[in-house]
């Protein structure tokens, strides 16, 4: 580490000191399990979110060995209304891979921890350093954003040559005392100093050299992702009822959009297709769509018209068993549910739909 890098990390630790957040459910524990949970959460997730989430999940998981031992249904359904998925898809199969692979100890060497499903560098150096005080940086978003506008770095954070910049430059900067403090610090002045749209400089702790400060350049860095244009999709949800008001829920591929969750059947899809002859069919009343949902996915918008469907007798297809199950309205979920889902599902609920 330089001059400038120790006075930066020697800045950082004193404002945390100070002014940084210490009572975190998360800070208060060493157990690389449970801050290895917090790390995941707070991927693509503000703390406010995360805090009854990881209070919850670990009520129903305390430990490793239950996450490893647990059903993913129950993963997540602990995971439902955090959205990204696939988070709690490769957590499981993580936990599982530490209880297999490792004999239930969280690896220590960095390379193993971050070969571990969903975790990346960032997330295995934060777990490391919380855990354990190893000497690491980290480079989540918002350490991302601090560190380019610091150095004025141009280019977006994704393109390999200017993240592995910026990798160089938490390097520089993660001292080897304090560095739990220093990464913490670094992390809250992130999220509550160095704002994405309107940056604190004038209670930033290092601010005294920062370049973009300097040329009141902040809005340009860290430089956006080329803008690419984001395709519609449109799809049925087909809200199946029998007579008891229960709605029929399908069961999704282990993985994809909304991968393993519990989701109604489409029209659109290859077994859609099946549904638009049953639809055709006799003993069928469909009703009129309700009003279209939309939901954004990093790569297109899922435009959603759901579509309810009175049902006499099931179609041969359907058996209720591990892929398809009846719904009670206002009952336990069978497991998780994506919120537009979780939207309409809640809707459908406070309705009379039983049939006389
Ligand atoms: S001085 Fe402003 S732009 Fe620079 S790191 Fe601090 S908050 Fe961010």
């Amino acid at each position: 580490m330089n001059s400038s890098g120790t006075e930066f990390a020697t800045r950082v630790i004193r404002w945390h000191h100070l002014w940084g957040r210490h009572h975190l459910p998360w800070q208060q524990t060493q157990d690389p399990y449970r801050i290895w949970v917090s790390e995941i959460m707070l991927q693509q997730t503000q703390v406010a979110t995360v805090i009854p989430y990881f209070n919850r999940f670990l009520k129903a998981l305390p430990t490793l060995n239950d996450l490893a031992q647990a059903e993913l249904d129950e993963v997540l359904r602990l995971w439902t209304g955090l959205g990204y998925y696939a988070r709690a898809r490769h957590f499981h199969r993580a936990a599982r891979e530490v209880i297999k692979t490792h004999h239930g100890l969280f690896p220590e060497r960095i390379e193993e921890v971050a070969a571990l499903p969903g975790i990346g560098r960032s997330t295995a150096g934060a777990i490391l350093v919380f855990a354990f005080g190893h000497h690491l940086p980290i480079l989540d978003g918002n350490v991302k954003r601090v560190l380019a506008r610091w150095y004025a770095l141009p280019g977006w954070p994704g393109h390999r040559e200017v993240e592995s910049k910026l990798w160089q430059h938490a390097w520089r900067n993660t001292p080897q005392e304090g560095v739990g403090r220093y990464t913490q610090g670094i992390m809250d002045i992130g999220a509550t100093i160095c704002l994405r749209r309107a940056p604190l400089c004038e209670v930033c702790p290092v601010g005294w050299r920062c370049r973009a400060r300097r040329a009141s350049s902040q809005a340009l860095f860290p430089a956006p992702k080329p803008s690419h244009h984001r395709p519609l999709r449109t799809t049925t949800a087909l809200m199946i009822h029998n007579s008891r008001g229960e709605l029929l829920l399908e069961r999704r591929p282990p993985s994809g959009v909304w991968g393993g969750l519990w989701s109604l059947p489409e029209s659109g899809t290859s077994s859609g297709s099946r549904w638009q002859g049953v639809l055709e069919g006799p003993g069928v009343e469909v009703g009129c769509p309700w009003p279209e949902i939309r939901h954004t996915f990093s790569h297109f918008t899922l435009v959603i018209t759901p579509l309810p469907v009175h049902l006499k007798s099931l179609p041969k297809f359907v058996e209720e068993g591990p892929k398809w199950v009846w719904y009670r309205q206002g009952g336990e979920l069978p497991g998780g549910v994506a919120t537009p889902v979780l939207k309409l599902l809640k809707r459908w609920s406070t309705m009379d739909n039983e049939s006389p």
